[in-house]
Formats: structure tokens, sequence, C-alpha cells
């Protein structure tokens, strides 16, 4: 073990399933089951990716079948489950409503009796070994977990390239103060080393990922679609996200967290595949975010903007979001001034109309 408490030779399930036939139980069986994580009685913080309020074939969510398998395994074993994430914008009870409605997590809740978190307070939190970043405001959701199973959704994401285990830890970080943390850590390895600082104090027990219908291109909330149909288990986060590389065929150094983790030696010795092994179900087609630096495309580090389009509806929440503060409603629609854009994405991550487009486009001003 190093100073992370990381099993170096970890194991990394794999299996192909749909929402329908998803079998958790038998995913996590080689992993010695759901009570070699989980204790009766435990409160249980299932730490969905809920980015905004996206419905669920949106692919932008965690799927809430993906959640409900998961919770009954939980239920199975007399312990509690309840499901909490601080999403993109203000943290607070009616955004979180907004949320869970559009997701489909009213319905499990009702139907389960899951409970849903609505306690937006947090608390300062040392991070004893952190590079970046030495305390941090956590959400109480989180602190107060007895375990932490991690439910990430696989994703492209425009900033970190892409968005698996380890960056799904970052919405432990209440609302707001995420955006300061774009605005502080601009770049991506500065940005990297902040979330592998957060992972380092909130490390999960469990990661079950919904790889099942996942997102490719501009994601986490722009890009599109794709039917991967992969769930993925492991107790360790670098070694779950080292495997989705392997089977989509990404360099890992390429994604900013795994280089970081790669610098901080928690890339594991060998990884152990007791199901499916991500060489006998390589995906050769996924596309990238056109961000991508020149590390995954061979070609020159892209510098896109975010481009407001005509389908804005001027709902405002990039307004609320923007690190910099240079959104505005303009007749209707969102202008940006581009002079102070830092590039972050985080307008084009919280809007839900997918009405902020990345191009390269010639900026004036
Ligand atoms: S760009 Fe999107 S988030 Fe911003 S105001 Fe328009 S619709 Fe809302
Ligand atoms: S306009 Fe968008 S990309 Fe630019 S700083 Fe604001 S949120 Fe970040």
């Amino acid at each position: 073990m190093n100073k992370e408490n990381i099993n170096l030779n970890p194991k990394v399930t794999i299996q192909k399933s749909t929402y329908e036939t998803l079998e958790i139980d038998s995913l996590i069986k080689p992993l010695g089951g759901i009570k070699n994580f989980i204790e009766k009685g435990d409160r249980v913080l299932l730490k969905t990716n809920l980015l905004n309020a996206s419905e669920p074939e949106k692919s932008v969510v965690t799927h809430p079948n993906f959640i409900k398998i998961v919770a009954k395994e939980i239920l199975q074993i007399d312990a509690i489950p309840y499901i909490g994430d601080s999403p993109s914008g203000p943290f607070t009870k009616r955004r979180l409503e907004k949320v869970y409605s559009k997701s489909g997590l009213i319905d499990l809740s009702n139907e389960f009796g899951i409970e849903l978190n609505y306690d937006t307070r947090s608390k300062k939190v040392d991070i004893p070994n952190g590079k970046r970043i030495r305390k941090t405001s956590i959400c109480n959701f989180v602190i107060e977990a007895d375990k932490i199973i991690s439910l990430p959704k696989l994703k492209t994401h425009s900033l970190m390239i892409m968005t698996l285990a380890i960056k799904n830890m970052y919405g432990t970080i209440p609302g707001l103060i995420k955006a300061r943390y774009h605005s502080k850590f601009i770049r991506r390895k500065a940005f990297a080393e902040m979330l592998l600082d957060i992972l380092s104090i909130t490390k999960p027990n469990l990661i079950i990922m919904d790889g099942i219908m996942a997102m490719e291109g501009d994601g986490p909330a722009g890009g599109k679609i794709v039917d991967l149909g992969l769930s993925l288990a492991s107790d360790n986060p670098y070694a779950i996200d080292l495997a989705v590389c392997d089977i989509l065929n990404i360099q890992p150094v390429g994604i900013p967290t795994l280089k970081e983790a790669k610098i901080r030696k928690l890339w594991p010795n060998k990884i152990e595949y007791p199901l499916l092994n991500p060489k006998d179900i390589k995906y050769n087609n996924f596309d990238l975010p056109s961000t991508a630096d020149h590390i995954l495309t061979g070609k020159k580090i892209p510098s896109k903007y975010p481009i407001p389009k005509e389908n804005c509806n001027a709902c405002g929440e990039c307004v609320k979001i923007c690190p910099k503060k240079i959104i505005k409603i303009d007749k209707n629609i969102a202008k940006i001034d581009y002079s102070k854009c830092i590039k972050c994405y985080c307008c084009h991550e919280v809007c839900q109309y997918n009405a902020i487009k990345l191009e390269n486009k010639k900026i004036n001003n």
C-alpha cells in the first residue's frame, strides 16, 4: 500500500449489459461481493453523476436504472443507500429538486424509499498530502457517509478529455466553489492536480461505472450518445479509468488526471480482469472532444471558444456559473466577453439546451 491506501494490484470487472440486464451481484462477485465493502446498517452514499437537470436518455447523468440496481443490492444486506451529488451551478435545494426530477430520481426515490440528499451544507477539510490544495470545502452528505460507492458516467469532457472515476469525486465540492477552482486552476495540469488532491480525501470504497449508454465528442453535456453497453467495477479509481482507456484505445497519459496519477506513482503495477478483458472488447471509433490535445490527436492543441447559438433560451445558467463573470444576456441570447475567457468550458457544461458549441471561431474582442 502507498500513502493513499491504494491497492496497486487491483481487479477491474467488466460486463456487457443493458439497463435491463445489468447484474451488479455478478459484476462485483469477483471483487468479494457487496459485503466486502458494506456492512449491515451502513449509510452508503451513492455518489452519482448529476451534472445538470437532464433526462436519463441524454446520457449526461448516471442512469436511474443503474442506480436502482446498485441501491437494491445495498438494501438486500440491510444497509441504507442514499443518493447525492453537487451538480454544476449553485448548490441549493431548489436546484437539487430540479435535477432529481429531470433525471428520474424522484420516481426512483418514491418507488423504493431511497433517500435523496437535500443537505447543502459543507465543512472545511484538510488535505494532508495535497499538492495543489491543502484544504477545501466538502459537502456534508459526503462527510457523513459511512461508505461511499461512486457511480460515474462514462463520458468525454471538453476540459479534462474524459470524466470517469477520478473526476466523479469533484462533485463532492459544493456548487460554485467548483467554478471558483476553474478560475484558480486554469491549466489542465493544475486542475488535474487539484482533482487528485480531492480524490485523496474522498476515495470511494467501491466504484461501479455506468458505461452502458455513454457520451463521446464534446461532453460532458453536449456530446453524442454512444451505446457501449459496458458496466465496470473496481475498488481502485485509477485502475478503472485505465481500463476504460484500454477499451477505447485512448493513450492514458493524454488524460490529465491519469497523467498526474502516474506522476504520483498511483498507477497499478498490474490490473487483473476476472471477467471481460479490455483487449477482447476494443472499441475503435470513440470520438474524443474537439478540445483534445496533441498527445491524443497528434495535432496542434486546438483553441476552442464557447459560442452561444440561436437555440439559447436566455435561461441564465451560464451567467451564474462563469467564474470570470463575463457572460450576460443581451437580446435574449448569451453574449461572452472573450477577452477575459479562460476556456474552462463551465458554460458549455452547464447548458442543458446544448446551446453553447466549442468552435475555432476567430474572436474579435
Ligand atoms: S447558452 Fe445555455 S445556459 Fe446560457 S443562457 Fe443560453 S440556454 Fe441558458
Ligand atoms: S465564458 Fe465559459 S469558458 Fe469562458 S470563462 Fe466563462 S464559463 Fe469559462
